[in-house]
């Protein structure tokens, strides 16, 4: 699996930060990237998705 930020939508509100900070970081920029992961972490980002507040975090198998 791979985590997709949607960078027009990321507004760096930092809640995916907050629940998986393994995962999501901010860059210079104050926008969410992901690191690489595999799936024993899917229901963290899951959480992560459903947190954000623009919907800026998605899933590709
Ligand atoms: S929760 Fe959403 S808006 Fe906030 S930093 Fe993460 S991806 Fe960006």
């Amino acid at each position: 699996m791979r985590v997709v930020i949607d960078r027009n939508k990321c507004i760096g509100a930092g809640m995916c930060l907050g629940i998986a900070p393994d995962i999501f970081s901010l860059d210079s920029e104050r926008k969410a990237v992901a690191a690489s992961v595999d799936d024993s972490v899917r229901p963290m980002v899951e959480s992560a998705i459903v947190c954000c507040p623009v919907e800026a975090i998605s899933i590709e198998d």
